[in-house]
């Protein structure tokens, strides 16, 4: 009791993440667009069950990263910063610590590996890798370029892995590139997004793990009342 309690408290320590204006995170762009603006304009920390979460997955990625560092013929960076500036507006860029990649050469070879955590990985086999997770794992093609793109995916039950191997898709980038202008506009106008995430039958299962949810749907229904 008295372990698990100085654990909790641990985790429950959260720091509210600062952002810039005009600077977009790689893990966060194919967020429900609400779910980010919410995040920007009146965050709230991170619950402990979404920390737990988190903190698995980061022990998972650190194990892979100390794992095939041990590989003597390749050379493995973790952690790197990533910045693609907007093609066309000055005022946007992608920017930030890629926290859930690994960098690994081999010879002449580059790999850029996005590790991501999963429940369930059997039952989920059919539907992977999701198209949010190609989409990052893009970005971060377009950052390191002529390199090949996996996505590891690890069972945080079972450490079950799948693998799949990604090429740079230049369309996918311009629709990621399109979302960031998106959210950049409803930012400055101040204008709340639609509950993406709701509408869209792909990323609904993000509602499950939203902070946001409860305020989110308070503002659907009051959106409802009023038209009436
Ligand atoms: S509850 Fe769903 S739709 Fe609403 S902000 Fe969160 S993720 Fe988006």
């Amino acid at each position: 009791m008295v372990v698990k309690e100085i654990i909790h408290k641990h985790l429950s320590y959260t720091s509210i993440p600062e952002f810039f204006d005009g600077e977009y995170w790689p893990s966060q762009i194919w967020y429900c667009l609400r779910k980010q603006y919410y995040s920007r304009i009146s965050p709230i920390p991170m619950s402990l069950e979404s920390k737990k979460f988190t903190t698995l997955g980061t022990i998972i990625h650190e194990f892979i990263a100390e794992t095939l560092k041990k590989e003597e013929s390749v050379r493995v960076e973790s952690e790197v910063p990533v910045r693609i500036p907007h093609p066309n507006r000055h005022d946007v860029v992608i920017s930030g610590r890629a926290d859930d990649i690994i960098i690994v050469t081999v010879g002449k070879s580059r790999y850029v590996v996005e590790v991501k955590t999963i429940d369930d990985l059997e039952s989920k086999r059919s539907y992977l890798p999701r198209k949010e997770h190609i989409a990052q794992l893009n970005l971060y093609l377009r950052a390191y370029p002529n390199s090949k793109g996996i996505i590891l995916y690890v069972d945080r039950g079972s450490f079950e892995m799948e693998e799949f191997e990604i090429s740079f898709n230049p369309d996918l980038f311009n629709e990621t590139i399109k979302r960031v202008e998106m959210l950049h506009d409803y930012l400055i106008k101040r204008e709340l997004p639609p509950p993406e995430a709701k509408e869209n039958q792909d990323m609904k299962w993000q509602c499950d793990f939203c902070e946001y949810r409860a305020k989110c749907e308070k503002q659907i229904s009051s959106n409802n009342n009023n038209k009436k």
